[in-house]
């Protein structure tokens, strides 16, 4: 505690207390933020590494914050766990990815985030059997993209649900693979349909040996395993080309497409897919 004007103690420093402030204005505006219709889903496409075929799209959240602009899923996702609100913001994902993916060509998978609090919270099973119904999208369309954190509390719950899921005929992406902890070990335990390759590592491909290593060691398990392998982040050709002499299955990348609105997404469908 710190001794403020006149003999009173005030535990917080005047920038603590800004960064409170701005944290309870944040907060305030997420919980408006669904009802009053502020978010939006941003598409990445994903290609077919060797036809440049589009496979589908990554589903991004997008949220319009008056007075802020375009806020980023990474300031507020966080949040929206901690206060309660991830379970319906994750529910309107999936209902606004399914929606929209049932008006795209019938070979297409629309991905969908899933956060590992979101995951452990009751009704995620129920939310994506609804989204499916309403939308009437083939469950084989959808694919929901977990992170490691997700199975850190190594549970069987944690594997029932995951089986849950897949038996209503969704697919399941591990997500930012090799960020999180004894990445390998969980591979044993579920059979994932996919396995995202962190940015981090496609960064450094063709600057750095081990990077390199470290990809080539994924898509080769990946692919001993049956699992498709997608690379995250690919800016430059020189990355897309290492990657497909590595054999890498899919790629995602500013050099294939950012995220779009979903009317530019249709459109690029029509032009390149
Ligand atoms: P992520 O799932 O790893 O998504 C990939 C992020 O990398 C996206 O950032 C995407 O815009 C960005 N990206 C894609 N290609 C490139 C590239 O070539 N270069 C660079 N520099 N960046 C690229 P974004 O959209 O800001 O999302 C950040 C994170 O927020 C996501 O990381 C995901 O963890 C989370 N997120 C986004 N939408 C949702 C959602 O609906 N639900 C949940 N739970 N989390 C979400
Ligand atoms: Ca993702
Ligand atoms: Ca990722
Ligand atoms: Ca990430």
């Amino acid at each position: 505690a710190k001794e403020s004007g006149r003999g009173r103690w005030s535990f917080f420093s005047p920038e603590m207390n800004r960064k409170l402030m701005e944290r309870r204005a944040l907060e305030a505006d997420l919980r408006k933020a669904l009802s009053e219709g502020q978010f939006r889903l941003a598409y990445q496409p994903q290609l077919d590494l060797k036809t440049k075929r589009v496979t589908g799209a990554e589903a991004l959240l997008r949220w319009q914050r008056p007075g802020y602009g375009n806020v980023s899923p990474d300031s507020f996702i966080g949040l929206a766990e901690e206060v309660g609100l991830i379970a319906q913001i994750g529910n309107w994902a999936l209902q606004e990815a399914c929606r929209q993916a049932v008006t795209w060509p019938g070979h297409l998978r629309v991905a969908v985030n899933v956060s590992a609090v979101q995951f452990r919270l009751p009704g995620l099973y129920e939310s994506v059997a609804a989204a499916l119904a309403t939308s009437g999208l083939h469950p084989g369309r959808l694919e929901l993209e977990i992170t490691e954190g997700v199975l850190l509390s190594d549970t069987v719950e944690t594997l029932v649900m995951l089986e849950r899921l897949r038996s209503l005929g969704v697919k399941i992406a591990m997500d930012d693979f090799g960020t999180g902890y004894s990445s390998l070990g969980y591979l044993q335990k579920f059979r994932f349909d996919k396995i995202k390759i962190d940015r981090s590592f496609v960064r450094h491909l063709g600057e750095n040996i081990d990077a390199e290593a470290i990809v080539r060691a994924v898509v080769g398990m990946s692919r001993t395993l049956g699992i498709r392998s997608n690379a995250e982040g690919v800016e430059s050709q020189e990355q897309a080309d290492l990657l497909a002499s590595e054999g890498c299955m899919e790629v995602q990348g500013y050099l294939f497409g950012k995220p779009m609105t979903a009317d530019d997404f249709a459109e690029f469908l029509k032009v390149g897919g």
